[in-house]
């Protein structure tokens, strides 16, 4: 949409189609958070994107990233705001800041949107009420009552209802998006599934949809979201399914092997915006704050912790899998007391209030009086486990995690519990009775694909564009590379690709 957006702003004609009924898939599910800083961040970047990412993409990215917000600001109803003090995702890497530089849309009356908010994607959790939780917000919520700002936030929120229907997060970024579009006249055409490109006078000159074909007179931005759901593409690349994705379920990965088809090059196709997540009776449940919150650890089938639990989402999940080691640490369970239990948000559920039964009749959740009976039941040594939550009971009393610096970095301790001393990621676990969650390997998406430029052109193994044809998003293989820079790694660069790829073509 950003491209379509640009594009139509920069004197050309374009048109969106999307394949399914509603549109703004994953977007529209997720928390609309963005990371577009400027060219002060290049040394942070070059970090955690690492070789395999060439530098030209990530100058790119830095140097278009803040006139992107300006354009969608300018040319749509959107406004964006700092989430103050959520940390890039490795602050205390060379560049990284403990101050962050993540910025997310501001709540955004229903009505600005007209009819397109009748074919708005769902969110991926719909916050009771029709609040308009922002993710600042989420942060406060997920502490229970434990905090002032807690209570606060949920006082605002309940009151904000009588503010008439505000869309936030992905919510509002999607719908900001199809506004623009609609005041640019550009056309988005739902249920019209991509189903071939045409190549004509050497270049990607048509899109077919069934029998329907849209001749392009520039070119085709495929930003037809990842493969998270897409068993065979998952199963060849990834040895997973696509049972613990929560992507959108349009995402199959159709503008990948479209591109691919037509001779272009694919990266990092191992890889997925990871994240431990409970695989619920409904659906799979990304984590966020349950793992770095205190009365809380991870341990595999040994009993024994493997990784620091609040570390950020997707290097959880490598140490899950043991993409650095060969050692994978299948299955997982997540481990916490009572007092975690009475304190803090769980999975979406108020402090105290009862787990669904269907959880543990899944095995999902397990509880038990005393760790040795919790350990039986998940089928890890008692032994092992004891000495792991006494081990663990330690560190907590001294604010120090010997084994794996849990709460060391800005990052672990701002979904922290402020209030826990002297470490507000480490809390003991004594008080009975103790339950154990599996956690798996799950995702918001995957980030390998297509090969492109700093001007999101599509390449072939040799480094040569297919003449015509541009990705951007999950399409295209991620300029994070690896790794993660900060909340927001995802679509700020889904939207700067977007946007120099239109750039590109009107040029
Ligand atoms: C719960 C959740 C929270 C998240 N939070 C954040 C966050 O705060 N910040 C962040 O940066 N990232 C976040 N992410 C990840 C982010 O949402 C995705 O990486 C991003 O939306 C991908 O954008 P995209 O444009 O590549 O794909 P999408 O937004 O998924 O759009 C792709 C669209 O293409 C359509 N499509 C697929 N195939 C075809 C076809 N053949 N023809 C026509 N249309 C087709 C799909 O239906 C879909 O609508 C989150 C994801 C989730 C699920």
């Amino acid at each position: 949409m950003t491209a379509a957006l640009a594009a139509a702003h920069h004197g050309l004609s374009a048109v969106v189609i999307e394949r399914e009924k509603v549109y703004g898939g994953s977007t529209a599910r997720s928390g609309g958070g963005l990371w577009l800083p400027g060219p002060e961040a290049s040394t942070y970047l070059k970090h955690v994107a690492g070789d395999e990412v060439a530098p030209a993409r990530r100058d790119a990215l830095l140097a278009y990233g803040p006139e992107v917000l300006a354009f969608v600001e300018r040319h749509t109803p959107l406004e964006f705001a700092r989430v103050p003090g959520y940390p890039d995702y490795h602050p205390e890497a060379p560049g990284g800041l403990a101050e962050g530089r993540t910025v997310e849309p501001r709540p955004l009356d229903v009505r600005r949107i007209g009819v397109d908010r009748e074919t708005l994607a769902p969110p991926y959790r719909a916050a009771p009420n029709g609040m308009a939780v922002t993710a600042v917000d989420y942060r406060w919520l997920s502490l229970g009552m434990r905090h002032p700002r807690s209570a606060l936030t949920a006082v605002r929120l309940a009151a904000s209802r009588f503010r008439g229907h505000r869309l936030t997060m992905g919510q509002a970024l999607a719908a900001g998006l199809r506004a623009g579009l609609r005041r640019a006249g550009v056309p988005v055409l739902l249920d019209t599934p991509m189903t071939g490109l045409d190549v004509g006078e050497g270049r990607v000159a048509a899109v077919r949809s069934g029998g329907r074909t849209w001749r392009a007179r520039r070119g085709v931005i495929l930003a037809s979201g990842g493969f998270e759901r897409n068993e065979g593409m998952r199963r060849e690349h990834q040895d997973l399914g696509t049972e613990w994705t929560v992507g959108a379920p349009g995402n199959t990965g159709d503008g990948i092997r479209m591109g691919r088809e037509l001779g272009a090059a694919l990266d990092l196709m191992d890889e997925a915006w990871w994240g431990p997540s409970l695989p619920l009776t409904g659906g799979p449940y990304f984590c966020l704050a349950e793992r770095n919150l205190p009365g809380s650890l991870m341990v595999d089938g040994s009993g024994r912790r493997f990784v620091n639990e609040s570390a950020p989402y997707v290097d959880v999940v490598h140490v899950m899998l043991g993409r650095r080691t060969g050692t994978p640490h299948l299955p997982s369970w997540l481990i916490t007391d009572r007092t975690y239990r009475d304190r803090y948000l769980f999975a979406g559920r108020a402090p105290r209030t009862p787990l669904p039964r269907r959880w543990f009749d899944a095995g999902v959740a397990h509880r038990a009086d005393t760790v040795a009976g919790l350990a039986a039941s998940i089928g890890v040594p008692p032994e092992e486990l004891r000495r792991t939550v006494d081990r663990f009971n330690g560190f907590a009393a001294s604010g120090r995690d010997d084994d794996f610096g849990r709460g060391d970095s800005a990052y672990d301790r701002y979904y922290g519990d402020p209030r826990q001393r002297p470490n507000p990621c480490l809390g003991p676990l004594s008080k009975p009775p103790f339950h154990a969650f599996a956690l798996v390997p799950g995702d918001l998406g995957t980030k390998g694909g297509l090969r492109t430029d700093e001007r999101a052109r599509v390449l072939r193994p040799d480094g040569a564009p297919v003449p015509g044809l541009y990705a951007a998003g999950n399409t295209s293989a991620s300029v994070m590379g690896r790794g993660y820079a900060g909340a927001g790694a995802t679509l700020g660069p889904a939207m700067t690709f977007g946007y120099l790829a239109a750039l590109d073509l009107a040029e």
